[in-house]
């Protein structure tokens, strides 16, 4: 029996079934992950929440880095992996979609906005760090390229896109969710992830911790490998689909 047969009878026998995404599941829509072989910190090193409420120079920076970026999150769309999960979800056959992404591409490819855990925010707003509002990141975006000042808010304050930066607070109920559901899987199958960013990887863990069964789809190791169940290594965009061609209608 091949490995992705072996998830397949296990996922038919599952009743609440928790799929984590990462980065990976996105590089073949031309969004480039953080730590594969074409990873962007292998260019650049990430802006501190701290440094970025602190200095106007690491706004500068954090700014021209989402702006080198920005281009291919625009460009890009679903991949058969994105499509793959949204069939999934809308056959039942995942419960909980949990992402670290902040594309947007799960919602692209057909799941509902509610039924996607965004666990690090999300690229396509930005918010105000004095006001709190959310709005549209184009003109941020257009303002930035323009001026190469950090654009502000009306109100004053500085706008952030709506992402979670490395030493910012995970926003609270996305996290809470996650957990609640990954303590009540019976499979948890992560996608595209490296598997070594906390707390966001302490998801799927604590399915694992709470008797589910671990299954990883990635190519090249993960933080996770030694708790998994099975291990396929392969492409996202091969395995997930063979995945949900098993599966039947429910
Ligand atoms: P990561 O970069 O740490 O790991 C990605 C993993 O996916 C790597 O192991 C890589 O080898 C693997 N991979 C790449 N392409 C693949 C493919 N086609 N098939 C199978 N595996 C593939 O990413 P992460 O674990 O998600 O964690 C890093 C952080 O990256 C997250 O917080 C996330 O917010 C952020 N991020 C998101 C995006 C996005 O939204 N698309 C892009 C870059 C980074």
């Amino acid at each position: 029996m091949s490995q992705i047969d072996r998830l397949v009878e296990i996922w038919l026998a599952s009743r609440s079934v928790l799929v984590f995404t990462g980065a990976g599941i996105s590089t073949a829509s031309g969004i480039p992950d953080f730590r594969g072989p074409k990873g962007l910190w292998r260019k650049w090193q990430p802006v501190y929440y701290q440094d970025f409420l602190a200095s106007h120079r690491s706004r500068i920076e954090h700014w021209r880095f989402k702006l080198a970026a920005w281009d291919a999150f625009q460009e890009a769309s679903p991949n058969g992996a994105h499509t793959a999960l949204a069939e999934l979800q809308r056959r039942g056959w995942i419960q909980t979609l949990v992402t670290q992404n902040i594309d947007g591409l799960h919602q692209l490819a057909g799941c509902p906005q509610n039924a996607v855990i965004e666990l690090h925010g999300t690229n396509c707003l930005v918010q105000c760090l004095r006001c709190n509002q959310k709005s549209d990141p184009g003109p941020a975006y257009e303002s930035f390229r323009n001026t190469n000042e950090p654009p502000l808010c009306k109100c004053g304050g500085c706008l952030k896109p709506a992402t979670v930066s490395f030493g910012q607070s995970m926003p609270r109920e996305p996290m809470r969710k996650a957990l609640e559901a990954a303590a009540q899987a019976d499979l948890v199958v992560s996608s595209g992830s490296s598997l070594s960013v906390e707390p966001a990887a302490s998801v799927p863990l604590t399915a694992k911790q709470s008797g589910a069964f671990y299954a990883i789809v990635n190519q090249g190791c993960t933080a996770h490998d030694a708790y998994a169940d099975l291990i396929i290594s392969g492409d996202v965009t091969l395995v997930l689909p063979t995945v949900a061609r098993e599966l039947p209608e429910s």
